[in-house]
């Protein structure tokens, strides 16, 4: 990967975005191509290709994830490793192949991934998929364990809640049990939750109720546990295993602003995300993910210095750097404000820019005045409640008093 980009790097002719979109090259399979491109024609924002294939061209090595700030795997990589069957093989080979994508790898791939290799070298010529199935047996009785215990709990929980309603639940993880024990890998946590929701429909007691959907959150999947991810992919082929492996940290396009609330199909609304960050926010408000992952703070400024280095030595649109901070700004309340100083900016940008900056300082401004008013107003609420208080023991004092 490294090595074909600083050697791509010599040998591509350039590509003039604007007058050349159909001729667009798409990246060879299996190779990370680093086209010399200029954006020197981009003299307003109308100039810019607003295709995500942008992205292709950019040494990938260096491409971050800006929520989980993992190096993301090329698409490109993966589709040929797919179309080449490349992990119908022995174990030890798909190690081989599998080895230079350990850093890539969430945490769940990475358990899986050692596994794998400690069990390869004692039977080199096993497939990924029989190693799978002889160790499944042990994982799966640790997550049915892990299964029943929250079961438990949910049931605890559920104690004095309305008899309609406790029917309900004990109904429901009776017959997931069941499913469970069967070992057809029929459980889903997503119908659960579901159906746990539906439970609760009606229900105004939203804290037993959030404690409750909580709690079955908690029930592990192959996507964050290790347990249920062997005992889910037990059942797969090789190939799929080991696609599935890297798949999640394939580089994705994210909408910054999501397609089902009209975000474009446009660069300016596009930033480079994996696919388990992307299909983990999926249409959610970028503030939710901010709470859930408050890494992204750091790893999307990390991810926008990379790109500020690359717009500054040509190999990226500058007014996409300027475009996709003000979008992300505005796509996270305000919250996350990404610094972009270090871009060389033509006159016409920095105009643009300063305007935009104007725009957002603005904006700012407004949400303190209106955190200081709502300040004020909890504190008045406090003070009268307070008030309230006093008088009502005031009162009851004298009452006493009066009864005596
Ligand atoms: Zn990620």
């Amino acid at each position: 990967m490294r090595i074909g980009a600083v050697t791509n790097l010599l040998f591509f002719p350039k590509v003039n975005y604007r007058s050349n979109l159909q001729n667009y090259r798409l990246a060879p399979l299996g190779y990370d191509t680093f086209e010399r491109t200029t954006f020197t024609g981009e003299k307003s924002p109308e100039d810019v290709n607003p295709s995500r294939k942008i992205f292709d061209s950019l040494p990938q090595d260096q491409l971050t994830c800006p929520c989980c700030g993992r190096v993301m795997i090329p698409p490109s990589e993966i589709e040929t490793l797919r179309n080449s069957h490349a992990f119908n093989c022995s174990a030890s080979e798909a190690i081989d192949i599998l080895k230079k994508y350990e850093n890539n790898m969430h945490s769940v791939e990475k358990e899986i991934y050692h596994m794998l290799k400690a069990e390869a070298k004692k039977d080199p010529d096993k497939t990924l998929k029989e190693i799978l199935n002889k160790r499944k047996p042990q994982y799966e009785l640790q997550l049915m364990q892990t299964q029943f215990g929250i079961f438990s709990l949910i049931e605890k929980a559920s104690e004095n809640i309305d008899e309609d309603k406790k029917e309900k639940i004990k109904e429901l993880i009776e017959n997931e049990k069941i499913k469970i024990e069967n070992g057809n890998n029929e459980f889903r946590r997503k119908y659960f939750v579901k159906q746990f929701e539906k439970i609760f429909e009606d229900s105004d007691d939203t804290a037993v109720k959030e404690h409750l959907i909580r709690l079955a959150k908690q029930l592990p999947t192959a996507y964050d546990n290790k347990n249920a991810f062997i005992v889910k992919y037990a059942s797969r082929s090789s190939e799929e295993i080991g696609v599935r492996l890297l798949s999640y940290s394939m580089r994705t396009i994210e909408h910054v602003k999501p397609k089902n609330k009209s975000g474009e199909n446009h660069i300016f609304n596009y930033i480079p995300e994996c696919m388990r960050c992307n299909s983990f926010r999926s249409d959610r408000p970028m503030i939710q993910q901010l709470e859930e992952y408050p890494e992204m703070f750091a790893n999307s400024q990390n991810l926008m210095d990379t790109m500020i280095g690359f717009a500054n030595k040509g190999k990226l649109s500058k007014w996409y750097i300027i475009k996709i901070q003000e979008r992300i700004f505005e796509e996270s309340d305000g919250v996350l404000k990404l610094d972009i100083s270090e871009l060389n900016m033509t006159p016409k940008m920095k105009k643009e820019y300063d305007k935009l900056t104007q725009r957002e300082d603005k904006i700012v401004k407004e949400q303190e005045k209106l955190k200081k008013k709502t300040k004020k107003e909890i504190k008045k609420e406090k003070l009268k409640s307070v008030h309230i208080q006093k008088t009502k023991a005031k009162k009851s004092v004298e009452k006493k008093t009066k009864r005596k």
